[in-house]
Order: structure tokens, then C-alpha cells, then sequence
């Protein structure tokens, strides 16, 4: 069976989504929710889409009675994740959310206990979760093939431009670069080492204030300690470029990618060698998947659901305290 999705969206991230979703065998785009209808006019033109199908963000509770649609995949800023995933749940339709899936952990809790109740799937696009050379890796690693696992280093960042974009806006973004790109690292550490942190702590430098005001971090250090003895250096920033480096280093090996979240080829190598795996469009698999994930209940090896987020957000929340305080966060 094919997944009906609705893009709730239409922005540069939902363009490149609707774009890979052109390849997908099991996911199809049926359905846009827009506050611009100069733009739905486009896509409905673009992807054949009846005027039925398409919502704006007052009216679209009333998908619940729209049959054609099985799945809303949210990708607005990330303030408006919860409020948006929670309406998406309550009429009855599948959520794909994005990273990160809500602005806090009270928030993320909310969106499982909320889709939980609905008896709807909450996925979430951490789409290297599908990527086969990140997967080449966990296999590795899982197999001891680094032997025992003591070291992470990922490294995100990028230089943000335009200063009036909704991610510079707290109210909007709920945070700087960690929300949007170090959350990257903060997820790398857990599928690469395969442990859930115990302890943060936390450096902020901020050279650009004006650029970076209140409650949007600039670059962000942190680290992570992990049950087995494992610790993870990181590194989030806004003000560098072509920072997006995963390094795992164990007793007895090592894999190194670079880069390692972005959207063209991942590249990177093993003590045993490069990295060999063909590039699909990491979103065509994603979406692929994840309707295999709803459909058959076939879970992917790295999960993506709602609880995976709300992990995340719980380490976010840690390193915020960390920076704030100056002390080491325990996470259990
Ligand atoms: P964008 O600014 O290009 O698009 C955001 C869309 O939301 C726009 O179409 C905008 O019109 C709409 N929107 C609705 N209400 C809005 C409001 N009140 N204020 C501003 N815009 C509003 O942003 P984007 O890059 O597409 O990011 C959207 C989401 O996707 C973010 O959560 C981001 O973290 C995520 N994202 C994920 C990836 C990934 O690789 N998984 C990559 C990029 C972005």
C-alpha cells in the first residue's frame, strides 16, 4: 500500500522532501496545507494535486474527513511543531514531523502522549537514520568490529545568513544553532555509540550578539557521558561553514565521516577501509520506509519515532541547563 502524505509546508525543506518523494515507490504527495495560496496553486500544478486535498492552517482539522490522505508530514518552523502535530493527530492522520520535533522535551511528551492516544504513528525525519553508509557503520559497530566503543566527536554547523529568518526568532526557532544543526550531533552520538547519555555539560561562545540575540546560541560546545565509559565532544555553531563531521573511535578501530549529515554522497572510511554504498536521495528512502513502517510495522534498525525524538529534546533541554548553570547535567 502506498502512503498518501500531505506536506503541511511548502518552504525549502518541503520543496527538497516533494522533490525526492517524485522517486519513492511506496510514498506519494497528495495533499498541501500552506498559508500561501500563490504557492498551492503552484504545487497543485507541479504534482497534479486536487483542490480537495489542499488546507491552510485554519481549516485543516477537516482532513479528518478526507480519506485520500493517510499521513501529514510537518515541516514548518520549529515552535509550530507541537501545536500543528497534536491538531494532525486529533483528525485521525499519521504525523511525520521534522527535526527538531518541538521546541522542549514538555512539549515532544506532549506530541507522543497526544498521537499515542490517536492511535496514530509519530515519526520523526531524522532521514540519516535510512542512509546506507550510517548504517554500514552501526552494523559495524554492532558487530565490535571497532571493538569497544570509547569515543564520539560530531561536529555540525553552518553560517547562517539573512538575520531576519524565522530561525534567528526564538519565538519561532526556541533556540539557535543546537535546535537546528547540532541536534545532528546530539543524535549521531546515540546511534553511533548505540547508548543513551547519563551526564551533559556544556559551553556557549557568542561573538556576534546582535546577529545572535537571546535565547538563539551561536556555538555551542558540549559534551556527553555515556553508561559504558563512552564520552561524545561536540561541537553546534552557526558561524562556520562545512562543519558536519562524525568521528567514532573504539579499542580496536575507528570510522570517520565527512560529510556526515548532509544531503549529497555521505563520504567517509573505516580502519578497514572506505565507505561503499550507492547515493539515494536520503528522503526517498526515508519516506519509503517510513511507509513500510506504518503499513507493516517494520521498524527501521535506527528508530525514528516519537519517542526517539523526544530523546533528543530531552538532551537539548540538558545542554541549555549546562550552558546556563556552568555544571555537569545528569541525565537519569
Ligand atoms: P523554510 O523557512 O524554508 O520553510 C518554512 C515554511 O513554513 C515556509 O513555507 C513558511 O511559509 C511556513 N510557515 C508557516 N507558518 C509560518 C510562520 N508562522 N512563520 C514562518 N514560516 C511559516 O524552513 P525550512 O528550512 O523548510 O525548515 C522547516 C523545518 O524543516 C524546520 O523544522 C527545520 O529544522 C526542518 N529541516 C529539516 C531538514 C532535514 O534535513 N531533516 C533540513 C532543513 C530543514
Amino acid at each position: 500500500r502506498v502512503l498518501n502524505v500531505a506536506i503541511m509546508g511548502l518552504g525549502s525543506y518541503g520543496t527538497r522532501v516533494a522533490k525526492a518523494m517524485e522517486s519513492c515507490t511506496r510514498a506519494k504527495l497528495v495533499g498541501l496545507i500552506s498559508g500561501s495560496p500563490e504557492k498551492v496553486v503552484a504545487w497543485r500544478e507541479k504534482y497534479n494535486i486536487p483542490a480537495e486535498n489542499c488546507y491552510d492552517y485554519g481549516n485543516f482539522d477537516a482532513i479528518k474527513n478526507n480519506p485520500a490522505i493517510d499521513a501529514v508530514y510537518v515541516i514548518t518552523p520549529n515552535a509550530l511543531h507541537a501545536e500543528q502535530s497534536i491538531r494532525v493527530a486529533k483528525a485521525g492522520k499519521h504525523v511525520i514531523c521534522e527535526k527538531p520535533m518541538a521546541i522542549n522535551a514538555k512539549e515532544g511528551k506532549e506530541m507522543v502522549d497526544a498521537c499515542r492516544e490517536a492511535g496514530v504513528h509519530l515519526l520523526i525525519g531524522y532521514r540519516m537514520h535510512f542512509e546506507a553508509k550510517t548504517l554500514e557503520v552501526v552494523r559495524m559497530r554492532e558487530a565490535g568490529e571497532f571493538g569497544k566503543p570509547l569515543f564520539f566527536q560530531g561536529l555540525s554547523g553552518f553560517v547562517i545568513g539573512d538575520p531576519t529568518q524565522w530561525r534567528l526568532d526564538p519565538k519561532l526557532s526556541g533556540g539557535g544553532a543546537m535546535m537546528d544543526i547540532g541536534i545532528y550531533s546530539i543524535n549521531g552520538a546515540r546511534y553511533m555509540l548505540g547508548e543513551e547519555p547519563i551526564w551533559v555539560t556544556a559551553q556557549e561562545v557568542k561573538n556576534n550578539p546582535e546577529k545572535f540575540r537571546d535565547g538563539i546560541d551561536e556555538t555551542i560546545t558540549f559534551q556527553m557521558g555515556f553508561p559504558s565509559g563512552a564520552v561524545a565532544s561536540c561541537l553546534s555553531t552557526y558561524s562556520m561553514n562545512n562543519l558536519d563531521k562524525f568521528y567514532l573511535n573504539g579499542t580496536k578501530g575507528f570510522a570517520e565521516m565527512q560529510p556526515s549529515t548532509g544531503y549529497g554522497p555521505i563520504e567517509g572510511r573505516t580502519d578497514q577501509g572506505p565507505l561503499v554504498a550507492e547515493h539515494v536521495m536520503h528522503q526517498t528512502t526515508q519516506m519509503d520506509e517510513m511507509a513500510k513502517l506504518i503499513f507493516e510495522n517494520k521498524a527501521p534498525k535506527v528508530p525514528v519515532d516519537g519517542e526517539e525524538g523526544l530523546k533528543d529534546m530531552v538532551i537539548i533541554d540538558a545542554v541549555f541547563k549546562a550552558v546556563k548553570t556552568g555544571e555537569k547535567v545528569s541525565l537519569v
